[in-house]
């Protein structure tokens, strides 16, 4: 639905794997006072000045991550350079270097390449992260990218998933699930598009949910903005799987329960619009859905004036001892467990 068909074509095998690393990253400037030795060694040098190294990687693989009949390559570039500055924003530390490794076929020409490195390079341009090196090799079919991230924070500001306490009010940035039901609009145009090549499908609804989906941000400016008002998570995650899964990763690292209340729960107007659409529960698609990239934390109760009134964050519930369990407190006012269902457990129940 997405394709240009108007391009020229460029076989890599042309350039030579040297002629294509450096075809790639020459527009890469060093922006980092951290970066000492960047791409073009056997490997990069970082001087972390005294602060402690925050490293994080993911694979993505075609057909498993990311499907190419609607992901545009600039924005596959993007986005994952975002999920994995968003795993460092997690940890509460700076994101200030990456390294990009590839796997391509020869069904892909150097314009393609181009276009995922120019989202690669916006990333870097607008979340100030030097991109110093990576690793560029064939597959025999589709395409792979691992992106490892680098980051750096004082010591004593590092939040993991494990310090959340008894009282703790739990919060989370933005809204939920709207990446999730993004994803369902683009298959099912897809699949509108294989009956009906002619279609003009009318994404304008869809707007948020899509933009979610295909060009996702990390919150970066929430790391900022809990600094600018002082306070520091006593546990952090940020949301990749779905809010249940991670609410289960900082109760279990941090041995305890929790009570969520749905109708706390942050959704967007069209995110709530489509699941009426698609006739599923939208709590359940924030539950499982997945790929929100917000942040998930928990802070103590004296900072709550902190963040009152501020429509980036929103309670959602608090931190329990662990015997009490982990519930969701529905709208009815039923107590009920908090499961981790994921994206497998919601797809088969969109199917029946
Ligand atoms: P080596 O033989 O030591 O693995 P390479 O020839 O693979 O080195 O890489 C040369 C330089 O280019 C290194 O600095 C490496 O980190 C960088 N590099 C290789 N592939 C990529 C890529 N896809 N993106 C960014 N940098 C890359
Ligand atoms: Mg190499």
């Amino acid at each position: 639905m997405f394709d240009n068909k108007d391009q020229s074509r460029t076989s890599l095998s042309e350039l030579g794997e040297f002629g294509l690393i450096n075809h790639l990253t020459k527009d890469f400037a060093v922006k980092q006072s951290s970066t000492v030795k960047s791409i073009g060694d056997d490997a990069a040098v970082i001087d972390t000045k005294g602060k402690q190294l925050v490293i994080s990687t993911d694979l993505l693989i075609e057909g498993v991550h990311f499907d190419l009949s609607f992901m545009p390559l600039k924005h596959l570039g993007y986005k994952s350079v975002m999920v994995n500055l968003s795993d460092i924003y997690a940890m509460n530390a700076e994101a200030t270097q990456i390294t990009v490794s590839i796997a391509v076929s020869n069904r892909f020409p150097l314009e393609a390449l181009e276009e995922l490195y120019a989202g690669i390079e916006l990333a870097c341009a607008i979340y100030n992260v030097d991109l110093v090196g990576g690793d560029t090799t064939s597959s025999t079919k589709g395409l792979l990218i691992s992106v490892t991230a680098l980051g750096l924070a004082d010591a004593d500001q590092i939040t993991g998933r494990d310090g959340a306490k008894d009282g703790d009010l739990l919060v989370v940035s933005g809204d939920l699930g709207a990446s999730y039901m993004g994803l369902q609009i683009l298959e099912r145009e897809k699949q509108v598009h294989k009956v009906n090549p002619n279609s003009q499908p009318d994404l304008e609804p869809y707007s948020y949910l899509i933009e979610r989906q295909l060009k996702p941000e990390a919150r970066r400016d929430i790391i900022d903005l809990l600094k600018k008002i002082e306070i520091k998570p006593t546990s952090m995650i940020d949301i990749s799987d779905g809010l249940s899964s991670e609410i289960i990763h900082l109760c279990k690292n941090s041995k305890t329960g929790v009570r969520l209340y749905e109708d706390k729960i942050p959704l967007d107007p069209q995110m709530i619009n489509v699941c009426e659409e698609f006739k599923i529960d939208s709590t359940t698609v924030a539950l499982s859905g997945g790929e929100d990239y917000e942040l998930l934390f928990t802070i103590a109760q004296t900072d709550y004036e902190k963040i009152k009134g501020n429509p980036n964050f929103t309670v959602i519930g608090h931190i329990t001892p662990e015997g009490d369990g982990m519930n969701l407190i529905t709208r009815a006012n039923t107590s009920i467990p908090i499961v981790a269902r994921g994206w497998n457990a919601l797809s088969n129940e969109t199917e029946d």
